[in-house]
């Protein structure tokens, strides 16, 4: 019998539970996968509330399906029937510029405008950034494949104006980061990829959307939003779905938080495998024949300190932001702005205290009730961390105040709640990549532990599902 320790219940750990049991399954083993979460329920960051009509997410509302692994589960699980897309009428984001909320021109995709005209007629750039943009097309092009920061990237390529206007509030909102430090490589590869194939963005787009209108299959296609789904009743519903599912083989133990694992090889040669021993809070020492750890890096570093320094070391050096969400639903009458969106981005450079507001229910139907809307304001990340410190009290008077400059949401909200995820968010700064690659050299040092979680090679629901997923097929391959 071999046995499995899996140490966090986050959606990357649940994930890499079904999948070692699957393999087992499938190669006859005997496996015995023991799950150790130190909170009292699974899905980690993920959790959808009900407060009254409302269906409120705590962190992700949806997720990316042009990365399989997401949609692959909701099959396995049952889920797929049910999986719904976002609302088509509202498909579009708003850009503040000078206090006032624009819509990012049709066609314009993270950076790349695919269409001319409505970028020319949008008053997010003035002219001269604007021309900058077109000249995009005539910048030499750096081919040597080295990484680069997302600021310096696209100052390059598109200018400045383009940078702090668009970009920084687009990208920067996603993954909550400094745009001075995120590393394209790691984020972003499809656009270093177009630089280096087509020589400029923009001749990218064209050539794409001619090859979509010759029927050919494009890899950057249509309207991001049209990607995205979600299930009727949260996100929670596949970590539901999940959690029975792993139920019905793992032990899961709750209120189990893993301080401290030390590899021992069974022998001299290291690739033979070896015996994880463990001390969990209460002092118990236990055995297992390889262990993934699915817990943010900086916990994994904690606990690998004394038994793996190396790889502790480099765990350490990835750094995390925090951010604040403000959940609150208000009746539509008490706002000014029509919401016709899926939400508000927010560049630094305008210096407000809002990162981004989600219009969450034009997202998605069934989130408020009729003639209400449930709005999720998110404040703090790697550019105002001081702000995740304040107290609720100050939270909530920085919320309604900025939501009342910046959209006219006047009245008393039907409820509102603060959510804070601190030290949530890896951020994949300028050789991210090189340092995933010193991690994994140095866990090959310790045959049977395998890491798994959103710091690895993406920060998505799909990207945890999938390092989960290899965490258990590397597992099962030893
Ligand atoms: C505010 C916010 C919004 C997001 N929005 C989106 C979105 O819209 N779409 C999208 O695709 N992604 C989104 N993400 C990202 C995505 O939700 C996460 O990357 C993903 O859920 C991380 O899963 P995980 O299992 O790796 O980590 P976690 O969810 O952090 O799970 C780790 C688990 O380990 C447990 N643990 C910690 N320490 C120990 C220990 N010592 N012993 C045992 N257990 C331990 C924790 O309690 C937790 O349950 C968002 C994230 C946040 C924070």
């Amino acid at each position: 019998m071999t046995r499995i320790a899996i140490i966090g219940g986050g959606i990357s750990g649940l994930s890499a539970a079904l999948r070692v049991h699957e393999l087992a399954t499938e190669q006859g083993r005997d496996v015995r996968i023991t799950l150790l979460e130190a909170s009292d329920r699974l899905g980690g960051v993920l959790r959808t509330e009900r407060i009254g009509e409302y269906l409120v997410e705590h962190a992700a509302d949806m997720w990316i399906t042009n990365k399989p692994e997401a949609t692959r589960l909701c099959e396995k699980l049952g889920l797929a029937e049910r999986l719904i897309p976002t609302n088509a009428q509202f498909r579009k984001s708003l850009v503040l510029r000078d206090g006032k909320a624009h819509p990012v021109p049709e066609g314009f995709q993270l950076m790349v405008p695919e269409q001319a005209w409505p970028m020319l007629r949008s008053p997010l750039l003035s002219w001269r950034g604007k021309l900058r943009l077109l000249a995009e097309a005539f910048v030499r092009s750096r081919r040597d494949g080295a990484d680069e920061s997302l600021s310096d990237f696209v100052r390059r390529r598109c200018g400045h104006e383009v940078f702090e206007r668009l970009v920084q509030p687009l990208v920067g909102g996603i993954y909550t980061a400094n745009p001075e430090k995120l590393s394209l490589k790691a984020t972003l590869p499809r656009f270093i990829e177009m630089e280096r194939q087509h020589g400029s963005l923009i001749r990218a787009a064209l050539r794409q959307s001619r090859d979509r209108s010759r029927g050919e299959a494009s890899g950057t296609s249509g309207a991001r939003y049209g990607l995205f789904v979600s299930l009727p009743n949260g996100i929670e519903e596949l970590v539901s779905a999940l959690s029975r599912r792993v139920a019905e083989f793992a032990e899961i133990r709750y209120g189990a938080p893993v301080r401290r694992v030390v590899w021992t090889p069974t022998s001299d040669r290291s690739d033979e495998g070896g015996q994880a021993t463990f001390t969990l809070d209460a002092d118990v020492t236990q055995h297992f024949d390889a262990v993934i750890l699915a817990v943010p890096s900086f916990v994994a570093a904690n606990v690998l300190a004394d038994g793996c320094p190396t790889l502790s070391a480099e765990l350490n050096r990835i750094e995390y932001a925090s951010t604040v969400v403000v959940a609150s639903g208000h009746k539509l009458a008490d706002i000014e702005h029509p919401l016709d969106a899926f939400g508000l981005v927010i560049p630094h450079i305008e210096r407000r205290k809002l990162l981004a507001v989600s219009f969450t229910s034009r997202k998605f139907s069934g989130r408020a009730p009729d003639g209400r809307v449930l709005l999720r304001t998110f404040i703090g990340g790697a550019l105002q961390p001081e702000l995740c410190h304040l107290d609720d009290a100050a939270i909530v008077d920085l919320v309604r105040r900025e939501l009342r400059e910046l959209l006219g949401v006047r009245g008393e909200p039907d409820f509102l709640n603060i959510f804070r995820h601190t030290r949530a968010m890896p951020q994949y700064h300028v050789g991210h990549l090189d340092l995933v690659a010193r991690i994994q050299a140095a866990t090959k040092q310790s045959p049977g532990l395998v890491l798994a979680g959103n710091f690895l090679t993406g920060v998505g629901i799909p990207d945890s599902i999938a390092s989960g997923e290899s965490a258990a097929e590397k597992v099962m391959k030893g």
